[in-house]
Order: C-alpha cells, then sequence, then structure tokens
C-alpha cells in the first residue's frame, strides 16, 4: 500500500511537473519574447531621438561658427576703427599744435597791429579812429574797420589778411578733425554695440550646445541602460531553460534516490519481520506501516524558502518610501560593515553577473522551485565570484557586499521577482515574505 502511494505521488509529481514545466517554460518564453520587442522599438525610438538631437546639435554648431566668424570680423573693424581713430587723434594733436603756432602768430600781430593804432593815436590823428576801434565788438570786427577807415599801410593791410586766414583756416580743421572724430567715436560705439551683442548671441549658443549635450548624455545613459536591459533578457532566456532542467533533473535524481531508500527500506522491514514469526503477521504489518521510517519529509529544493543572502541588518524595506530615495523600492537593503560574504538565496543558474551603471556588481540568478520561476538580483557588491549561466546552489558564496553603483553606502540591495525579471520589475515581491 504504501509502495502504491509512493508510485502515485511520484507519478502525479513527474506528471504535474511536466505540465507546469511546459506551461511555465512557454510562458517565461513568450513573456521574454514581447519584453524583448518592447524594448527594441524604445531603443528604436531612443536611436531617432538622438539622431534628431545630434542633427541639432549639428546645426547650432553651424550657426557658432558662423557667429565667430562674425566676431572676428567685427573684432578687425573695430581695431581698424581704433587705429583711425588714434591716427585722427594724431592729426587732432598736430593741427592743435600748428593752431597754438597760428594763434601765437596772430597773437603778435595783434601786438604790433594795436602799437600801430597806439602810435596813430599819438602822433595826433583823428580822435575819431579811437571811437570807432573801440566801439569793435571782435577783432575781425576791429581790422574791417581798420580796413574800411583806410587807416592802415598796406602792408600792414596784408598782414591782416594773413591773419584772417591763418585764423579761419584753423577754426576750419578744428571743426573737420571734430567732426570726423565724432563720427569715429559713434562708429566706435556700434561697434562695440555689435561686439556686445555677438558676445551675448555666442553665450546663448554656448548654453544650447551645453543644453544639447546633457540631453545627448542623458540618452547615452538611456541607451547604454536598455542595452544593459535587453542583455539582462537575452541571458535570462538561456538562464531558464538551462535552470529549468537543473531543476528538473536534481528533482528527478532526488525521486529516484528517495524511490531507491524507500525500496530498501522496505526489503529490510520485511528481511526483519521474517524470523520474528509465524502468526503475529497481522500485528508485524500494521506495526510496519505506522512505524517512522527514517527518511526525511520531502524537502523539494528552495520550496518557497529563500534564506536570507547576507549578515547584516535590514536597513530599507520593499515598496515605496519617501526623502532622498523616494519611490518605489523593488528590494530590501541588508547593511553591515566589514567583508560580508554574500550568497545566493536559493539553488539556481547565473542570468548575470555584471557591472551596471546603476546597480554596481551585480548578479541576476533565475530559479526554478516546484514548477514556479524567480529572480533574484544581489546589487551594489564590491566584487562578485560567479560568471554567467553557472549553476549555484543556495548559500554558496556569489560576491561580497559593497557600494558599487549608485549607492551612498556599504549594503545589499536584494530583490526577488516572482516571475522573469522585467523592466517594469512588475514581479517583484518583498523578500520579507519568501526569506526563511
Ligand atoms: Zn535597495
Amino acid at each position: 500500500m504504501k509502495r502504491k502511494i509512493a508510485i502515485t505521488a511520484l507519478s502525479l509529481s513527474l506528471g504535474f511537473g511536466a505540465f507546469t514545466y511546459t506551461t511555465a517554460h512557454a510562458e517565461s518564453l513568450s513573456d521574454i519574447h514581447k519584453k524583448q520587442a518592447e524594448n527594441a522599438a524604445k531603443k528604436a525610438k531612443k536611436n531617432k531621438e538622438m539622431s534628431k538631437v545630434k542633427e541639432q546639435q549639428k546645426d547650432l554648431l553651424n550657426d557658432l561658427s558662423q557667429i565667430n566668424e562674425k566676431l572676428a570680423t567685427t573684432e578687425n573693424e573695430i581695431e581698424s576703427k581704433k587705429q583711425a581713430i588714434s591716427k585722427t587723434k594724431s592729426e587732432i594733436e598736430k593741427l592743435q599744435k600748428e593752431i597754438k603756432v597760428l594763434e601765437k602768430r596772430i597773437k603778435e600781430r595783434d601786438a604790433i597791429l594795436k602799437e600801430r593804432v597806439r602810435s596813430m593815436y599819438e602822433s595826433g590823428g583823428s580822435t575819431g579812429y579811437l571811437d570807432v576801434i573801440l566801439g569793435s565788438k571782435s577783432f575781425g570786427d576791429f581790422i574791417d574797420r581798420m580796413v574800411s577807415l583806410n587807416v592802415i599801410a598796406q602792408s600792414d593791410e596784408n598782414i591782416l589778411k594773413e591773419q584772417r586766414e591763418d585764423k579761419k583756416n584753423v577754426e576750419e580743421k578744428k571743426v573737420r578733425v571734430e567732426s570726423k572724430l565724432a563720427s569715429l567715436n559713434a562708429k566706435l560705439n556700434e561697434l562695440n554695440a555689435l561686439k556686445s551683442d555677438l558676445n551675448k548671441q555666442k553665450a546663448d549658443k554656448k548654453n544650447i550646445v551645453k543644453k544639447l549635450k546633457k540631453k545627448k548624455d542623458h540618452i547615452d545613459a538611456e541607451m547604454k541602460d536598455l542595452k544593459e536591459r535587453d542583455a539582462i533578457l537575452a541571458a535570462q532566456e538561456e538562464a531558464v531553460k538551462a535552470e529549468i532542467e537543473r531543476a528538473k533533473k536534481e528533482e528527478a535524481a532526488r525521486k529516484a534516490r528517495e524511490a531507491a531508500a524507500a525500496k530498501a527500506a522496505q526489503a529490510k522491514a520485511a528481511q526483519a519481520s521474517k524470523p520474528a514469526s509465524s502468526g503475529h503477521s497481522s500485528s508485524s504489518s500494521s506495526h510496519s506501516s505506522s512505524s517512522p521510517e527514517p527518511t526525511p519529509a520531502p524537502t523539494p529544493s528552495g520550496h518557497g524558502m529563500f534564506i536570507k543572502p547576507a549578515a547584516g541588518a535590514f536597513t530599507s524595506g520593499f515598496g515605496s518610501r519617501s526623502g532622498e530615495y523616494s519611490g518605489f523600492h523593488p528590494g530590501v537593503d541588508i547593511a553591515a560593515p566589514g567583508t560580508v560574504p554574500i550568497v545566493a538565496a536559493a539553488d539556481g543558474t547565473v542570468i548575470r553577473s555584471y557591472l551596471s551603471s546603476s546597480y554596481g556588481n551585480c548578479v541576476f540568478i533565475s530559479h526554478y522551485i516546484d514548477g514556479q520561476l524567480y529572480t533574484t538580483v544581489y546589487a551594489h557588491m564590491r566584487s562578485r565570484q560567479v560568471s554567467n549561466g553557472q549553476t549555484v546552489h543556495q548559500g554558496q558564496v556569489i560576491g561580497y557586499m559593497g557600494s558599487t553603483g549608485w549607492s551612498t553606502g556599504q549594503h545589499l540591495h536584494f530583490e526577488i521577482h516572482k516571475g522573469e525579471w522585467n523592466y517594469q520589475k512588475s514581479n517583484a515581491v518583498n523578500p520579507m515574505q519568501y526569506i526563511n
């Protein structure tokens, strides 16, 4: 009877196992393919975005070089204007010197002319002249009056003419140079304004280029992330197959061992009961069926059990959290100082062991337990001791606790996914409910 039950249990378990194996496998593979297709679509979209950004960046860089050219031209113009201004200034200085000479001459002539008037007066000329002369409003007026009164000698008259011409000439030169200087100053102001405009544009462009670079960096990071996810999904497909094979083989081997042990125990019991008697067969049989067998209760590997993957305190729980690291926390954090080994939480197959930009040194393991797939994730490790596709056993050291990737202190970030890992982490479950 016991044998019959054992056989039934075995065949049931195998049948059930085979059923779940195929179903779970088919489902997981189609799920993986779906996720891969989604990822590919996302990557294509990102690639398109990226080439658009690169195009924009190219245009902006062209604009920038044009502006740089303009700026250089303007700077040259400013330089030549400055030279023109300095030339004009030296012209003005030269003229001012000439003016000084002329003015000195004029002053001397003036003194000579005044002397003439004084001597004319002293020699007893008409007092009327004096009135005329004293009534002059300006030097020009004075000369005009003298000339019109015909009291000046021809030679003196020539001096006066020269005097007037010199003065007129000087005044004209002064005006001309000053207007030239004024126009140059105006031009310089215009150029300076243009220069500051261009500088501002240049600064604006620089900002845009900076922004574009930032955007490109962001897209680069996202592309890298997508590639990482793709690699996980691709590796997961292989690992899931291998893991299901492994679990199936181990399960079959264990069942065979159990069946052999049960058979041996039964044969031993039958032998032991023989010499004991003829007559007490019913009692003996009842004893044998009720006696506890040495075989341990069947414990399928894991049996929904995961062990705590590292020693240490739980410092952050599963679920949404607030504060600096707000958002959904898809796992638990375990922290401890020093050299802390990290072990596989259950028997399984390593999906990926790699260095992620965010998770640092991390290991993904696929577990097939009682017809159910699980995925565990171990992140921020100092070092990794396993490689892609490797079979691991519960308690086996897979790495050491660290603070690589986006981590601020030594801890293990541990995730359990009921099913395959996916980008949305929709299969993440609270590890506290699975850790034994
Ligand atoms: Zn964490």
